[in-house]
């Protein structure tokens, strides 16, 4: 069974990536800034290395804690009673608002955003950047993720959905494509799109620090971070306006995009402090 889900996992993943790159290939909003080639290496060479850490340490423990949660019928769902679609559906909505706020603490919490940084280091935005992300995040997240399972009790399918949409929906909103307004509005009154998530990859920090919906986007607009994306806003248009202005150079850097969350002069801790919105 879990071999099914799995598999299903990568099914989803990999049918994404080739979705939304066909379609950013044919359709993009933004040019590129460097070589799609460069950025597209880049960025598998970081999957491959994530994939396999989280093979060698998280997959495994993460799994038999739902088992071990499950069978000590720990969690809110369990003493709710949710069982069938309702189950799988009240778990996709539960464990995205606990992603909500897990991002928003990787953004508020200077040690987390040490690691959440190489994520928002890259320069642009296509499909390609939801692989970005730092292995010590996806270390730490995953303690994050450990005590979700216990706070909610998700059964293993509907974790795997969780996972599987998170993954299709990162794909989604991070592609370098766009709607016309009257589509985006139905659409991002929903779930998250590629526009209302350019937004937080702005360098314009009234725009980097909200937008941290993963899925569905009413968490912003109900926890008050939401801020609507201008259409004609820079972050939407040119291409430079993406990122972190004092990372830009060290962006496609394997070592020194490793080696900075542990460096002791962070420079984007300057960057957090001077940072008062919200
Ligand atoms: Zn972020």
């Amino acid at each position: 069974m879990n071999i099914d889900l799995d598999t299903g996992k990568l099914v989803v993943f990999l049918g994404g990536l080739l979705f939304f790159l066909g379609i950013e290939t044919l359709a993009p909003k933004r040019s590129w800034p460097e070589s799609r080639l460069k950025r597209f290496l880049f960025h598998i060479g970081i999957a491959a290395l994530n994939t396999v850490l989280i093979r060698l340490l998280i997959y495994v423990p993460l799994l038999l804690w739902i088992v071990f949660v499950e069978q000590q019928g720990w969690g809110l769902s369990r003493w709710l009673g949710l069982t069938g679609w309702l189950e799988l559906a009240m778990s996709l909505v539960v464990l995205d608002l606990f992603d909500y706020f897990w991002h928003r603490a990787n953004h508020r919490v200077t040690f987390l955003w040490r690691f959440h940084k190489a994520h928002h280091a890259d320069t642009a935005m296509d499909v390609t950047t939801a692989l970005r992300f730092h292995p010590g995040e996806l270390i730490i997240s995953a303690l994050a993720k450990a005590l979700w399972i216990v706070i909610w009790g998700p059964t293993a399918i509907a974790w795997f959905l969780f996972e599987a949409m998170v993954s299709l929906c990162a794909q989604f909103h991070h592609s370098n494509i766009d709607f016309p307004d009257r589509i985006e509005r139905v659409i991002s009154a929903m779930i998250v799109t590629p526009r209302f998530h350019a937004s937080h990859h702005a360098v314009d920090r009234r725009y980097g620090d909200s937008n941290f919906s993963t899925i569905f986007s009413l968490w912003d607009n109900l926890f008050h971070s939401y801020q609507p994306p201008e259409n004609d806003d820079s972050a939407n248009r040119t291409e430079n306006a993406l990122g972190l202005p004092e990372a830009r150079d060290q962006a496609f850097l394997p070592g020194a995009w490793l080696a900075e969350p542990f460096k002791s002069s962070n420079l984007i801790l300057k960057n957090r402090n001077i940072d008062t919105s919200e």
